[in-house]
């Protein structure tokens, strides 16, 4: 996988840190899977938080806190953990070994189960289909399969949007993005996207907040394709 486009120091930062929503920190490990490169960054960062946390003074103690502890941990409930680990475990090795498509990283198919063209898309018009994950939280994260030649409204966003191609490729204002590569942006970039291959265009998109259309017509089909 030819790579050319990756995350900000500040997400890698964020992702390194647990303080991602879940769709950005999935969309995240996703591109990891293919990207070296960012792996290695990833480590670099933990190694920085690590070290942070080396340096920050130790606070005493509670003198109770052992026994507190101690206190809380019921063995009975350790066993009944114990089980159903075991269970889980013979579950795993029982389970058939899934051929997982080239096209769908691991992390994202724990969540499809399926392959990408066997998906129940839903259809927004203008060539447009969606998939959303609704992982919840603050913002959203979906799957969007664009046609050749259809382009995404103008729009900003007011929070961060994040974009993983999985499929084919397009092109915005900010360069020519095909399979592997991330956009990584923030609430002052405006862009329109633009598939530019003859094979649909398949993208993982996770934001922190809904989208900001700027044209009339972006905000004409914004309350019908509820990006
Ligand atoms: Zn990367």
């Amino acid at each position: 996988m030819n790579i050319s486009h990756h995350f900000d120091d500040a997400t890698l930062m964020a992702y390194a840190s647990g303080s991602l929503p879940q769709g950005m920190a999935l969309l995240v490990a996703c591109h990891l899977h293919w990207c070296s490169e960012c792996r290695q960054r990833v480590q670099e960062a933990e190694a920085i938080g690590g070290s942070l946390l080396t340096q920050i003074a130790p606070l005493p103690l509670d003198s109770q806190a052992l026994d507190q502890v101690l206190a809380r941990l019921d063995l009975n409930d350790q066993d009944v953990l114990g089980d159903a680990m075991a269970e889980e475990v013979s579950a795993q090795i029982l389970k058939p070994q899934v051929q997982i498509p080239g096209d769908i990283p691991p992390p994202l198919y724990h969540y499809l189960q399926k392959p990408l063209d066997q998906l129940p898309w839903k259809r927004l018009g203008y060539g447009a289909h969606q998939l959303d994950l609704h992982l919840g939280g603050p913002g959203a994260t979906r799957l969007l399969r664009l046609a050749p030649g259809v382009s995404v409204p103008h729009h900003s966003h007011s929070g961060s949007e994040l974009t993983l191609v999985l499929r084919g490729s397009y092109t915005d204002e900010f360069g020519r993005f095909a399979a592997g590569d991330v956009a990584d942006l923030d609430g002052e970039a405006h862009h329109q996207p633009i598939v530019d291959t003859d094979q649909d265009c398949i993208c993982l998109i996770a934001t922190d907040a809904p989208l900001k259309f700027s044209g009339l017509m972006g905000r004409l089909v914004q309350p019908l394709i509820g990006l």
